[in-house]
């Protein structure tokens, strides 16, 4: 069975099978808040500089900084990568399902390859704080993302990216949680409890330039709150489906404490750049050294 905004999904842009949707699995309470007084006090205490009692990217709740807009335009690009699926090829995978799709070692090479160039993941927390302050970032730094919420995300890319140290965001439709081929809510808690950042990717994957009225608290609101729920974490950005925006929906996400919001690869609104920050989708059969050439050429200026 498939509802009307799976088709939607799966016709537009190929993701998780879809099956018969489980029982609804309970949603895992809040894990303890950060211990942010703690250390706020040692810090006085000691002296010590801000960065070493800084709690870890993502436990605590960003407050929106005035930047001006074309501070941040001049600001260099990090390069920012799309994943939808890691998995082998089957069958019956459609050649435009291929187009979202990337084998295992292709995976795995393509990780490699980052790492013997000296690549160091960066979080959207991290990307926020320098776009907006300017804070430094690593020389070689680069965002790896993963749309969707597809369960290869937590049984594959896993395993790959915790030896190299990677951290990754996972923007995730809340619709599709704890249903077979996506991923459960413990496995979203667990992945946020690792040091990995998990954002929003709306409810159920409808493009944000139709929503009207109550869309808004039915894909943004309510879905936002839920993970937030789940991880026990502030959810503050946003990860467009399909890539598509419009500059209609940025005060609309603004005003609901998103922060900033990931598009695919158009050009930014130099009006709102934090809220159109670009990233390119990592098909498979490209070669460490390819992705390192097109994370280059992608991200000028
Ligand atoms: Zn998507």
């Amino acid at each position: 069975m498939r509802t009307a905004a799976f088709g939607l999904l799966i016709g537009s842009l190929v993701s998780c099978e879809w099956k018969e949707p489980a029982a609804q699995a309970s949603v895992l309470k809040p894990g303890p808040a950060p211990a942010k007084t703690e250390a706020s006090a040692n810090t006085a205490a000691n002296h010590a500089s801000p960065a070493e009692a800084a709690p870890p990217a993502g436990t605590v709740k960003i407050e929106p900084a005035s930047t001006p807009a074309a501070e941040i335009m001049a600001r260099k690009q990090v390069p920012i990568l799309c994943y939808h699926q890691v998995r082998d090829y089957r069958p019956t995978d459609s050649k435009s399902a291929r187009d979202y799709i990337v084998p295992t070692a292709d995976f795995k090479a393509q990780m490699k390859g980052l790492a013997d160039s000296g690549y160091t993941t960066i979080l959207p927390e991290q990307l926020y704080q320098y776009l907006s302050s300017g804070t430094q970032l690593p020389e070689k730094s680069v965002m790896i993302t993963f749309d969707d919420g597809c369960d290869e995300q937590f049984d594959i890319t896993r395993d790959i990216l915790k030896p190299l140290d990677f951290k990754a965001a996972f923007f995730i439709m809340t619709v599709s949680v704890n249903r077979p081929n996506f991923m459960r809510a413990e496995q979203l808690k667990q992945l946020s409890d690792e040091g990995h950042s998990i954002g929003l990717h709306t409810w159920d994957h409808h493009n944000v330039k139709q929503y009207q009225g109550d869309d808004w608290v039915k894909q943004i609101e309510k879905p936002k709150a839920q993970l937030e729920k789940i991880t026990g974490r502030p959810v503050q950005f946003f990860a467009y489906p399909f890539g598509l925006w419009n500059q209609a929906a940025i005060p609309e996400l603004k005003s609901r404490g998103m922060v900033a919001a990931f598009q695919l690869s158009t050009p930014r609104l130099a009006e709102s750049p934090l809220y159109t920050i670009r990233r390119i989708i990592v098909p498979g059969g490209w070669t460490g050294a390819q992705l390192v050439n097109r994370m280059k050429s992608g991200f000028k200026g």
